[in-house]
């Protein structure tokens, strides 16, 4: 499976990681969009938040959402707050198919998304 993000969990392609553990990964997005933007993704290829179901998906998701919170509070982030989103689907923009979380912070975030 050719997957941009599964080439960065493997070290094939450069990415700034910010933290790392045996199931997941945070590296800095290279099309920021604010101050800290920064994504959270499994070293399991797992297409998207649709298909992390049932049990395992639940322990999945579970362990991505507290490393993610790890990762603002190491960013500085907890007093300003962050935002946490996973785009799934083509409605949403998801333009790469390994599930990730952005975490984004360190500015005002305007709601809703666009
Ligand atoms: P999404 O549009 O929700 O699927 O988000 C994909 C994100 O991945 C975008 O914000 C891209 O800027 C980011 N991205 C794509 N390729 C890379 C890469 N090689 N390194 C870091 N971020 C990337």
């Amino acid at each position: 499976m050719d997957c941009v993000f599964c080439r960065i969990v493997a070290g094939t392609i450069p990415a700034t990681v910010v933290k790392r553990s045996d199931d997941a990964v945070a590296f800095r997005d290279l099309d920021p969009r604010a101050p800290s933007h920064v994504l959270v993704i499994p070293t399991r290829h797992v297409p998207a938040v649709r298909s992390a179901r049932g049990a395992e998906g639940e322990q999945l998701l579970g362990r991505l959402m507290t490393f993610a919170a790890d990762v603002a509070s190491e960013l500085g982030l907890d007093i300003g707050g962050y935002r946490i989103v996973t785009n799934t689907g083509p409605d949403a923009g998801q333009s790469v198919d390994h599930l990730h979380l952005h975490v984004l912070g360190g500015r005002k975030l305007g709601w809703p998304p666009g």
